[in-house]
Parts: C-alpha cells; sequence; structure tokens
C-alpha cells in the first residue's frame, strides 16, 4: 500500500492512525533518508497509542521505552550499532516478542534478528511533486523459514 502526503501534518496523521490500529507483538521497520520524516511519522505514532509525552530520536541509547500509553512502546534507532551482540545486551527479545510495540528505525542494520512477521515502512521524497511531498510504503511482510533449513 502507498500513501501520499504533502505536509508533516498528513504524515503524522498516518502515524497516528496506525498507532491507534496497532496491537501487541507488532513490529514496525521504518527506512527513509534523513530528513524524510521518520521522527514526524513516529510521534503521531506514538500519539495513536495514547503516549502524550514528547517523542524524538534515542540518539545515545538504542531503544527508549514509553510506558503511558494503550500498550509499552519500544522506539528503536539501531543506526549507531557497531555489533549485533549490543543488541543482545539491551535485551531486545523481551521488547520483540513481548505484548508491546515496536518500532525500528534502520531496521536495515539488524536485518538478521527481525521477526518473519513485520510491518516494513519506507518514506522517500520526490522532488518533482514539491519539498514536502512524501511517497510512504507500507508493505506487510511474512517471511517463512527456509522448508530444508537454509
Ligand atoms: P527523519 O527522522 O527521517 O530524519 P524528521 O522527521 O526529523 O526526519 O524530519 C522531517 C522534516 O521534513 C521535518 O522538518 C518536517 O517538517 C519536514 N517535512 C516536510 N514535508 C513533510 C512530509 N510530507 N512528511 C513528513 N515530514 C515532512
Ligand atoms: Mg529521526
Amino acid at each position: 500500500m502507498t500513501v501520499e502526503t504533502r505536509s508533516p501534518e498528513e504524515t503524522f496523521a498516518l502515524g497516528e492512525k496506525m498507532g491507534r490500529q496497532a496491537v501487541p507483538g507488532e513490529i514496525l521497520t521504518l527506512k527513509g533518508d534523513l530528513g524524510t520524516g521518520k521522527t514526524v511519522f513516529t510521534q503521531g505514532f506514538a500519539r495513536g497509542l495514547g503516549i502524550e509525552e514528547p517523542v524524538s530520536s534515542p540518539t545515545f541509547t538504542i531503544v527508549q521505552v514509553y510506558g503511558e500509553g494503550r500498550l509499552p512502546f519500544y522506539h528503536f534507532d539501531v543506526y549507531r550499532i557497531e555489533d549485533i551482540d549490543e543488541m543482545e545486551e539491551i535485551g531486545y527479545e523481551d521488547c520483540f516478542y513481548g505484548e508491546g510495540v515496536c518500532l525500528i528505525e534502520w531496521a536495515e542494520k539488524i536485518e538478521e534478528l527481525l521477526p518473519g512477521k513485520r510491518k516494513s515502512i519506507t518514506i522517500e521524497k520526490d522532488l518533482e511533486q514539491g519539498f514536502d511531498f512524501r511517497k510512504i510504503t507500507i508493505e506487510e511482510i511474512e517471511e517463512r523459514e527456509s522448508e530444508c533449513g537454509f
């Protein structure tokens, strides 16, 4: 599914709608270059979960936990991860396989740890359509373990 937005407010509103619809155990990955609107989307998403406190990118920690909403919200930014062991150290499995909702920025850096079932969100600019235009692609991914073990 593709959604086109033409302002930060529209991207926030899309995030808010998806936050309202989020279910326990949901995992979302968020891809897009710097300045495309990942944080704007995440702020809307948090609002949709009923989180009132301000949400920004977790710069000095890999994950920021918000407990005040309808479901626990784990906001990951794995941009600075250098070794996959850092994910083990923060106990990511309790977040990924718990009752909360995970949103992971720069998820491509931890591809091998991602659960097979997840929602992938990609935000892209298209300057020909205007400076504030964003194309947001939402894909439901359902990878299965290979039957023969590869
Ligand atoms: P990222 O987290 O991807 O680096 P931010 O969400 O911090 O990006 O910033 C996105 C910037 O782009 C903000 O300054 C926002 O106002 C601006 N912007 C302009 N149009 C849009 C749009 N359609 N959707 C989201 N952000 C937009
Ligand atoms: Mg950001």
